[in-house]
């Protein structure tokens, strides 16, 4: 089966500069020092020579430190959750130990998708694609870790829903979020671009598509602000119908995972 390929245009109009420095609402570096985390990060002693330097830019940033405590403000936690960044497998969540995994390597990947796809020419771009995708690509495993540690009760792919609560704290809590996503959105679009026939263990993987996780998530950034959002219809990503539809799916999935973030805040 021949796939459908996301129009170029939508790459070219879809490079963002977003900088999680500059994203989050009302995160410094040093709340969290005052912040009993259930998410702390650890990271190997030793990565690639090709590695090192996205794995530099993770340490010696804010971002990160920001992004740990928006997380542990906002996500309830029952047991403590361990990044661990190096690992040899992933990105994953592991529920025995649970840890998420997030290998050197994935970093990298992601800076060689978007240079080769011509999306990313500076190294600031570089670092705030990485940024953006590290960080949507976190909040999915955080959601896997989540439904494990509560017993989360999930009615249909577990997978789909990990997208999902990803796309609702981007979309509700960053200022930037329409971008962030718009960049995790791209990455699932070049990772399509791997694929061009689909064998029958695509549609058995416990993922959606990749090509329908980026649809998804355009349809989520489009629901959740489509004034600001007009030129994914104008492109010919979403139709105008599919596009009316979008605002009503992402008031469903937002409206319901944070209703689940709040009864589990209130059960702590
Ligand atoms: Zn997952």
């Amino acid at each position: 089966m021949q796939k459908d390929k996301p129009p170029k245009t939508l790459f070219q109009t879809a490079l963002i500069q977003a900088t999680l420095v500059l994203t989050l609402w009302g995160y410094s570096a040093s709340s969290i020092e005052a912040n009993t985390s259930a998410l702390h990060v650890v990271f190997d002693d030793q990565f690639g020579v090709s590695e090192q330097p996205y794995v530099d830019r993770l340490k010696q940033e804010d971002a990160l430190p920001m992004l740990l405590a928006f997380i542990n403000d906002t996500v309830p936690f029952a047991q403590t959750l361990t990044l661990r960044i190096g690992a040899d497998d992933g990105p994953l969540f592991d529920p025995a130990t649970n840890e998420i995994w997030v290998p050197g390597e994935f970093l990298v990947e992601i800076n060689q998708r978007f240079v080769n796809a011509d999306l990313a020419n500076t190294k600031q771009e570089r670092n705030d694609v990485m940024l953006d995708v590290f960080t949507h690509t976190l909040l999915h495993e955080i959601a896997h870790a989540i439904i494990a540690q509560h017993n989360i009760p999930i009615l249909g792919k577990e997978e789909d829903a990990a997208d999902n609560l990803a796309n609702v704290l981007i979309l509700e809590y960053f200022e930037n979020g329409d971008s962030l996503a718009r960049n995790a959105a791209n990455m699932f679009a070049l990772e399509d671009e791997d694929t061009d026939t689909y064998y029958s263990e695509d549609f058995w993987d416990e993922h959606s598509l990749d090509i329908q996780r980026y649809f998804t998530t355009l349809c989520h950034i489009y629901g959740a602000q489509p004034e600001d959002n007009e030129d994914l219809i104008d492109a010919g990503e979403l139709s105008e119908e599919k596009a009316d539809s979008c605002i009503d799916e992402y008031g469903q999935i937002s409206s319901d995972w944070l209703s689940v973030l709040d009864a589990l805040h209130e059960r702590q």
